[in-house]
């Protein structure tokens, strides 16, 4: 039997590059040899959201783009993570076995703490507690992460091992699985792709939206006129054009150095290609956006298939913890 994956993202509507790379199309290909639960993390949303005005926008735009770029609901369960509430339940249960001081040393706490010191709320202390919930609800076995969420997984491994060796083994340990494509820098050239920086491209972009955004990237800038050699290991656009055209990056490294090329030039060819890459993806949205109820349907069937398997979890967890 297939492995069960578990897979949570949280709403972020429309999605960008680093979204497609780094995630999407991990369900893409997790789903061709896995049991897959894709979950829109809804709840964890709030730990930080200030405003929940958008969210079931945010999370019909989500789960829009990922119908349209290949996730398959007849092979993944998709849902949303606080439409099978039985979360809430072993969220609460597990707390009861999770020392507060593996809680207080998750790097990510302490980093949210440090930038947002006026809203250290309980949610987030107990993000961990709610992830490893997320996660045991659908015994999931394998969950893909990338490098920077493995404390909060060995953390998540420890809260099982806890409730397995205190009500014994119900749940199985989960195992990371390391998401292998590298982080996409957004097109300020310094941090991470992200709305929250405003450096992204959206992959539901219309071709003059794409070169609008890419014309705005930062590139060398030793290159201020045209004659002036360029660095493209330095340059964002050249690593998005390493992507975006693979077979033509030796010919723009040379030119760039050279001076042959310039960036208004390089700029235009990636916006092109990024163009062309999503065509068919924006062919596929736009007839899916013509059938408003389609999201719908999908995450309504996911819940429906989730809960059957969250039911028998809870069923399980009150048993071994004598609450039946
Ligand atoms: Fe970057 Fe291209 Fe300009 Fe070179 S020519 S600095 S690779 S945008």
């Amino acid at each position: 039997m297939a492995k069960r994956v578990f897979s949570g993202a949280r709403p972020t509507g429309r999605q960008h590059i680093g979204n497609y790379f780094g995630h999407i199309m991990n369900l893409i290909a997790l789903q061709e040899e896995y049991d897959c639960f894709d979950c829109v993390v809804d709840l964890h949303a709030l730990t930080t959201l200030e405003s929940t005005v958008t969210l079931q926008q945010d999370i019909s735009d989500m789960v829009l783009d990922w119908l349209a770029a290949g996730v398959d609901p007849e092979k993944s369960v998709i849902l949303v993570q606080s439409h099978v509430p039985e979360i809430t339940e072993l969220h609460l249960l597990l707390s009861m076995v999770t020392p507060l001081s593996w809680l207080l040393r998750v790097p990510t706490f302490k980093e949210k703490v440090k930038m947002n010191p006026q809203n250290v709320n309980y949610g987030l202390v107990g993000y961990p507690v709610l992830m490893t919930a997320d996660i045991v609800l659908y015994k999931g076995e394998v969950v893909p992460v990338g490098e920077d969420q493995l404390p909060h997984l060995e953390t998540a491994r420890e809260i099982v091992r806890r409730f397995n060796s205190t009500f014994g083994d119900v749940f199985p340990e989960p195992q990371a699985k390391l998401t292998e494509f590298p982080m996409i820098v957004g097109l300020d050239g310094r941090q991470k792709m992200s709305k929250s920086a405003d450096n992204h491209i959206e992959i539901a972009s219309s071709p003059d939206e794409i070169r609008k955004r890419v014309s705005s990237a930062f590139t060398d800038p030793q290159r201020v006129r045209k004659s002036d050699p360029g660095r493209p290991e330095i340059c964002n656009v050249y690593s998005l054009r390493r992507i975006f055209t693979p077979d033509k990056v030796e010919e723009v490294a040379a030119a760039c150095r050279s001076a042959e090329i310039g960036c208004v030039q390089c700029k235009k060819e990636l916006a092109e290609a990024i163009a062309d890459y999503f065509g068919p993806f924006r062919e596929r949205r736009e007839q899916l956006a013509q059938r408003p109820e389609y999201v719908r349907e999908v995450i309504e069937d996911g819940a429906r298939r989730a809960s059957v398997a969250a039911r028998a979890t809870i069923e399980e967890v009150k048993t071994a913890m004598h609450l039946k």
